[in-house]
């Protein structure tokens, strides 16, 4: 593989749920200040690190999921190392009633919401033979329903009156039928068509709506479930034009621009951030089966 040029080289990232021990600013470190964002499944993975370098562009935080236990040391980190607010809140996205209340505790605490990431979402490999009528649901409860859930509670609550941006975070199954993801691929798809018309329906209200669709992120819940681990062992990377995994802070940077004044023209579309993958990566499902009896949760 060619040494990478600046263009495609990737940012340091660290693999665990834990901040990043280096950061350099490519961004304006001020584009978000006094700003404040809500982040579903922003405790861990890929929706961590997009709260932390919102933080570290001054913006304060609301990092919303189930488990409170685990957005609570999120945020002590985050805290400690940005020096930002970051607000840990317990909600179903899958219960409109549980994102109504900590949108109202966070507008208590902050007065503003300006940015909606969502980013909740579950994932597992499993053949559509094999998948339960209560798994393929279930997926599309948290990731399409949830996503509906939590942006129609924000334009109520206060999109509506005061504009806003909301990022989904997608996903690119769809694309090509990926083996194995029959769940996650319809919910995906789902999002990005209700990215869409929701684009359309309130960009008279200024609300911008974009999904992003990542390709495979090192260090995160997805890339040991749907096999990373193995592909990377097996050389599957150098199959991709950039010839590697994605990082979370690249992920990161990505969604920053979508929520930023930087793409204050951009609506109703789909950013793949994947380098290049979904166009050459194959979509083996024998193989992808060898990893899901080995790996992952049927
Ligand atoms: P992750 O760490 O497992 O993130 C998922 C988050 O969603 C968790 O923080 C989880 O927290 C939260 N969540 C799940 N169900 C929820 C519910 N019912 N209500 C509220 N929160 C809920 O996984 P990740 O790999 O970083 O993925 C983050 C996003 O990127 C997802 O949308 C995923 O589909 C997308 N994506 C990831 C990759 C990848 O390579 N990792 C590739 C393409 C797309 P609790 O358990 O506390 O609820």
């Amino acid at each position: 593989m060619a040494e990478s040029a600046a263009a495609s080289r990737p940012p340091p990232d660290v693999d665990g749920d834990d901040c990043l021990r280096e950061y350099r600013h490519l961004f304006s470190p001020d584009i978000l200040a006094g700003q404040v964002a809500f982040i579903t499944g922003g405790g861990s993975g890929i929706g961590f690190r997009i709260a932390e370098v919102f933080m570290r562009h001054g913006c304060r935080t609301v990092i919303a999921s189930r488990n409170l236990q685990r957005v609570s040391e999120a945020s002590k980190k985050l805290v400690a190392a940005t020096g930002q607010q970051c607000l840990p809140l317990s909600i179903d996205v899958r219960q409109p009633q549980t994102i109504a209340a900590a949108v109202d505790e966070a507008l208590k605490e902050f007065k503003r919401i300006d940015i909606l990431v969502n980013g909740a979402a579950g994932n597992f490999l499993c053949p559509a033979s094999a998948l339960s009528f209560n798994a393929f649901k279930t997926v599309i409860d948290i990731d399409t329903i949830g996503t509906f859930n939590t942006s129609k509670v924000l334009f109520e609550k206060y999109f509506r009156d005061h504009g806003g941006v909301i990022v989904n975070i997608t996903a690119t199954l769809s694309y090509r039928g990926q083996a194995l993801q029959v769940h996650a691929g319809t919910a995906k798809a789902a999002i990005d068509a209700m990215t869409r018309h929701l684009a359309v329906e309130w960009g008279p209200n200024n609300i911008r709506v974009n999904s992003l669709a990542p390709g495979p992120i090192t260090g995160t819940e997805g890339y040991r479930r749907l096999g990373g681990k193995f592909a990377e062992e097996a050389s599957q990377f150098d199959m991709i034009p950039l010839q590697r995994a994605g990082n979370k802070t690249e992920i990161a940077h990505s969604t920053l621009y979508l929520a930023s004044p930087l793409s204050s023209y951009v609506t109703g579309t789909t950013l793949v951030v994947d380098g290049g993958s979904w166009l050459t990566s194959a979509n083996n499902f024998p193989a992808l089966l060898g990893i899901a009896s080995s790996s992952a949760k049927l």
